[in-house]
């Protein structure tokens, strides 16, 4: 049916309703008649394109916009002092001492970024079944916050927590029978990483582990020593991924036996990442997110549409290794398709969006 006649219609119902107000006679509202040529088709009449004519009118109508407070930029941190490493499949990126971090996220803040999102690693050799550099308050990521905190105040610094970058088998928790990861023993070396974190002073703590009921074990923990104010944003629906192939580099964390399969979501599910939101802020979860995002964007909006609470996305490492790559044989133009991405990944719901392009990006934008 043509909008026009739907319009009619539409006027002609209220009017009904409306008409037995108090002292006024029952009179159905009369909709002004459309013109004939609005039936059936709109065109000559109606061209949308005049609202792309120029970019001062397309900017006008555009309904989606990202700006760098939106962003959150991942930074890797690691042992040591004057580190400043480029990892190999994330051009663009790379391994921080905390020294370092801070003068990089001096500059950051200074692009207008919204926040950095902390990776830690332990010494060489550090690694350990039950990943304790974790939670060592002298690690790399508690000394970087440090370093963050006096090189670039008011900078919203957030911190992964998980045990993989730790345990010398690479898992996010610790084995338990028959190979498989021991939900329940891995909640308190989670929560006992956070409150490192939180002692430090992280603002938010970020707990990607996947284990069931580790967002409640987490906020007791933090409120129990008084961080009541340490925000929780929880990678709600983290997907088992191929596309986290360059970060599993960048931090030293495949697997040595098996795969994450047992805790993190199977791609093909989006009613179970509905129910794992639910299960989150009902922990006490303040923000959650869906990682990652652009094979995901379904999931952003579903998450978007169910839920009143900050919907973050993950543009993870393969959508950025990808780009990168094809970019630098000419195949693509990186800002045009990097833009796009982040675009298209607010269009889908998502409130801020963790991105490897974060600092880069805040200068695309003005
Ligand atoms: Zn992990």
């Amino acid at each position: 049916m043509a909008e026009g006649a739907c319009a009619v219609s539409g006027l002609a119902g209220r009017g009904a309703m409306d008409g037995g107000m108090e002292g006024e006679p029952h009179s159905p509202v009369q909709a002004p008649a459309a013109p004939a040529r609005h039936e059936g088709a709109f065109f000559p009449v109606v061209r949308p394109r005049r609202l792309r004519t120029g970019e001062p009118m397309r900017a006008l109508v555009r309904e989606t916009a990202w700006s760098a407070r939106q962003l959150i930029q991942p930074l890797f941190v690691v042992p040591g002092r004057g580190i400043r490493q480029e990892i190999a499949s994330m051009p663009g990126q790379f391994h921080l001492s905390p020294d370092r971090a801070g003068q990089e996220a001096k500059a950051i803040q200074a692009a207008g970024v919204g926040a950095v999102l902390l990776f830690g690693q332990p010494e060489a050799g550090g690694k350990d079944p039950v990943g304790r550099g974790a939670w060592a308050p002298d690690g790399a990521v508690p000394e970087a916050i440090a370093e963050i905190r006096a090189a670039a105040p008011g900078l919203i610094v957030m911190t992964d927590v998980c045990l993989c970058a730790y345990t010398d088998h690479g898992h996010c928790g610790v084995p338990g029978h028959a190979g498989d990861i021991d939900n329940d023993a891995t909640l308190p070396l989670l929560a006992r990483t956070a409150l490192a974190h939180a002692r430090a002073g992280a603002d938010v703590v970020a707990p990607s582990d996947m284990m069931d009921g580790r967002v409640g074990a987490i906020r007791t923990a933090l409120d129990g020593e008084g961080f009541t104010r340490v925000a929780i944003m929880a990678y709600s629906a983290k997907y088992a991924s191929a596309f986290y192939g360059p970060f599993r580099e960048a931090e030293d964390s495949t697997p040595a036996f098996g795969d994450r399969r047992g805790y993190q979501m199977d791609p093909a599910n989006v009613r179970e990442a509905l129910r794992e939101v639910e299960l989150d802020l009902g922990e006490g979860a303040d923000m959650v997110m869906v990682k990652p995002a652009l094979a995901y964007l379904d999931v952003i909006r579903a998450v978007r549409e169910r839920f009143d609470v900050p919907v973050i996305a993950y543009n993870v490492s393969g959508e950025y290794a990808m780009v990168k790559a094809a970019a630098e044989r000419g195949w693509c133009d990186e800002r045009a398709v990097a833009g796009e991405m982040l675009t298209a990944i607010r269009r889908a719901g998502a409130d801020a969006i963790i991105t490897y392009w974060a600092r880069e990006a805040s200068g695309w934008v003005s």
